[in-house]
C-alpha cells in the first residue's frame, strides 16, 4: 500500500532530536523523501542513517534556522536535489525558563525569539516560493500549548509560540487568497517527553529544586490523561496535516496535549 505522503518531498527543521526526529521518521516511513535539517551536525546524520537503514529516503542538511543566507542555500539545495518541496515542518525550537521575567536577559529573550519565531518566518520566506512552484503543499508550524495559554516561568517562550500560532493563520490566509494550493496549520503539543526538558537550565525549573524538569512528573500532576506524550504522538498529528487526509484543513490549530487545554480532571480515587 502506498504511504500517506508517498512521492512528496518534506523539509523538517530541528529534525535531529525529539519531535522533529519522530516527524522525519514517520514522514519517511509513509513515503516522503525527507530533508532533515538541524544545527546539530552529530545527531542529524545519525537520524538520517537510521531512516535510510530502514529503507527510506532522507538526507541531512546542517542549518541554523536563524541564518538568512543559510536558508537561501538550503532551499536551493532542496530544489537542485529533489526539484520540489511539498511539506515544510518548521519545528526547530528552544525553551528558556526563568523564575521571574525580570531575571530574563535581553540576550536570552532575543536568542529564543530568533530561533522560535524568526526561524519560522525565514522558513516561510524561503520555502514558500519553491512550494508554490511545486503546485501546492502543506506548511506545519510547531507552536505549543504555551502558545495558547500562559505559563508562569515561560513568558518569553509563550510570546514566541503565541506569535507562531497567529503567523500560521495569517500565512494560511495569504495562501488561500493566492489560491496556491498551500495549507498552513499550527501544532500545539502539551508535555512531551523529549530532550528539550533536560536543556532548560536548572534552577529555573520552578520546581523549587536545583534539578532539571522531569516531564513525566510534571505531566502526572498537570495532564488530565495523567502522563506525558511521546514524540510519536505529535508526529502522527503532523502526518495528518501533511497528507491529503487534511486537504480541507487550513488556518487551524491541532492541540495534542492529553487534555490540558480542555480543563483539569482530578483522578477518581
Ligand atoms: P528537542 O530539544 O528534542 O529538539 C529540538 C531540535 O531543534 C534539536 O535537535 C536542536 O538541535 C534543534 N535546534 C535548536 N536550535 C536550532 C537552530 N538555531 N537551528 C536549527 N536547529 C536548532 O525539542 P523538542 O521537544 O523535540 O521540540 C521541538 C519543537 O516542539 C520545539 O519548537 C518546541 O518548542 C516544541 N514543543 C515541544 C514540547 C515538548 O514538551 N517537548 C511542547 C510544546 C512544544
Amino acid at each position: 500500500m502506498a504511504g500517506q505522503v508517498a512521492g512528496k518531498v518534506a523539509l523538517v527543521t530541528g529534525g535531529a532530536s525529539g519531535i522533529g526526529q519522530a516527524v522525519a521518521e514517520l514522514l519517511a516511513e509513509e513515503g516522503a523523501a525527507v530533508i532533515v535539517s538541524d544545527i546539530d551536525e552529530l545527531r542529524g546524520p545519525e537520524v538520517v542513517a537510521s531512516i535510510r537503514k530502514a529503507g527510506h529516503e532522507a538526507i541531512f542538511l546542517q542549518q541554523d534556522v536563524t541564518s538568512e543566507p543559510r536558508w537561501a542555500d538550503v532551499i536551493s539545495d532542496v530544489e537542485k536535489r529533489f526539484g520540489r518541496l511539498d511539506i515544510l515542518v518548521s519545528n526547530a525550537g528552544i525553551g528558556i525558563a526563568v523564575p521571574s521575567i525580570v531575571e530574563m536577559s535581553l540576550a536570552d529573550w532575543r536568542r529564543q525569539t530568533a530561533i522560535n519565531l524568526d526561524g519560522v518566518f525565514l522558513s516561510v520566506k524561503y520555502g514558500l516560493p519553491l512550494m508554490r512552484k511545486s503546485g501546492g503543499g502543506s506548511i506545519i508550524m510547531m507552536s505549543s500549548l504555551a502558545g495558547l495559554r500562559g505559563s508562569a516561568t515561560l513568558a518569553g517562550y509563550c510570546a514566541t509560540k503565541g506569535s507562531v500560532r497567529l503567523f500560521a493563520k495569517a500565512i494560511a490566509m495569504e495562501c488561500a487568497s493566492f489560491g496556491d494550493g498551500i495549507r498552513v496549520n499550527s501544532v500545539h503539543p502539551g508535555i512531551i517527553d523529549t530532550p528539550i526538558w533536560g536543556k532548560i537550565p536548572t534552577g529555573a525549573a520552578g520546581n523549587g529544586r536545583n534539578a532539571p524538569i522531569d516531564p513525566e512528573e510534571r505531566a502526572k500532576l498537570a495532564t488530565p490523561l495523567g502522563y506525558a506524550g511521546q514524540a510519536w504522538d505529535i508526529a502522527a498529528g503532523v502526518l495528518y496535516l501533511a497528507s491529503d487526509a487534511s486537504r480541507y484543513v487550513t488556518g487551524t490549530e491541532l492541540v495534542i496535549d492529553g487534555g490540558m487545554y480542555a480543563g483539569a480532571a482530578a483522578r477518581q480515587p
